[in-house]
């Protein structure tokens, strides 16, 4: 049986509104999410008996039943026993690039890959909307990172509609080490702070239709100088006040020139968007030597319209490119 490679993207929130509370108890969401060439690589090779074995050397990611990757494989283990008992089990070799907990939605873009890959691994034949149905089940960015490109987002960040690609922009993306943001706290926090002004359960279906007309649907592929200002992150105004070195990231990409810059999903990544790999790389150069600590690490990547990309399949491995190699 045949061994796949695959690339698994990263993304972005270049919008991210809280609308209200659902009656399932998560948050009603307003996101434009986009994926960038930041990828990790995903090696899925079937082994002759009945398990799943997850391989990961990234001290921060659970190699065990606690990754998002194996939860996908354990998934399709309970959907699909048949196919178990044909093709067996399968090692699941996950190469991190993507920050852990960085609001790059890594975890959720393995367990993509995961679903991808085991449909082709054991022939099951699922539609797109089919994986993305499954991968719902795991995590709400999971159907995003099985499209990828560029989306708008809505009920728990789950129901996709596809924007058009907003061509050719580069990402400067910056993480402190030392610096995580609980998810949970900070959707919590802001529940604490501003659930007053939520909207009403009642208007939550017509609020999510006056999105799709609103100006982030509407100006952003017709303008690309609009889309500096139609960055927005709700989840800011719980986390800038509380972590400052995320507002002095913030502060330094503002200062350096660029088209706009966010804090990416619950943080703590601060992004900025640029023109060219050139503009990306002198901000990445100017904030670096700005703020000079040891425990800030960069990347620069472009947007993709891509989510998860098959990279090999069967013996012939193809090269890999990590993302700062591609110009
Ligand atoms: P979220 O916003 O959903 O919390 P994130 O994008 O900020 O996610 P991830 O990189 O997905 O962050 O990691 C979140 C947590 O999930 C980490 O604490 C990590 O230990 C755990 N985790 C489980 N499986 C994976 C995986 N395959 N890759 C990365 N992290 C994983």
């Amino acid at each position: 049986m045949r061994s796949y490679s695959l690339q698994a993207s990263a993304k972005i929130n270049l919008y991210l509104e809280i609308i209200g509370d659902r009656p399932d108890g998560y948050h009603e969401l307003a996101m434009v999410l986009q994926s960038i060439d930041l990828v990790d690589r995903i090696d899925l090779r079937p082994i002759g008996t009945d398990t799943i074995r997850v391989r990961c050397d990234h001290p921060q990611v659970p190699p065990d039943k606690n990754n998002l990757a194996y939860r996908a494989a354990d998934l399709l283990v309970k959907q699909f026993p048949d196919a178990l008992a044909k093709y067996g089990g399968v090692e699941i070799s996950i190469h991190k690039q993507i920050p852990v907990a960085a609001g790059l939605a890594g975890g959720s873009a393995n367990a993509a890959a995961v679903l991808v890959g085991m449909d082709l691994l054991w022939q099951l034949g699922l539609t797109q909307s089919e994986l993305q149905e499954l991968g719902g089940a795991l995590g709400s960015d999971v159907p995003f990172c099985i499209a990828g490109g560029t989306t708008l987002a809505t009920g728990r960040g789950d129901e996709l509609s596809p924007l058009a690609d907003l061509g050719s922009f580069c990402v400067v993306l910056a993480k402190y080490r030392n610096v995580s943001i609980s998810t949970a706290w900070a959707y919590q926090t802001y529940r604490q702070q501003f659930g007053s002004s939520y909207c009403a359960p009642e208007d939550l279906d017509c609020r999510r239709e006056r999105l799709h007309s609103g100006p982030m649907v509407g100006q952003l592929p017709k303008d690309r100088s609009k889309i500096g200002k139609l960055l927005h992150n709700d989840l800011e105004k719980v986390a800038l006040p509380v972590y400052p070195q995320v507002l002095q990231l913030r502060e330094a990409f503002e200062s350096a020139g660029v088209l706009g810059t966010m804090m990416s999903g619950s943080g703590p990544t601060v992004f900025a968007l640029a023109e060219s790999r050139a503009q990306a790389e002198e901000v990445r150069d100017r904030v670096k030597s700005a703020i000079a600590s040891p425990d800030l690490d960069f990347w620069v990547a472009n947007f993709s319209n891509t989510g998860i990309r098959i990279v090999s399949d069967g013996n012939e491995m193809k090269p890999q490119i990590n993302a700062d190699q591609r110009r």
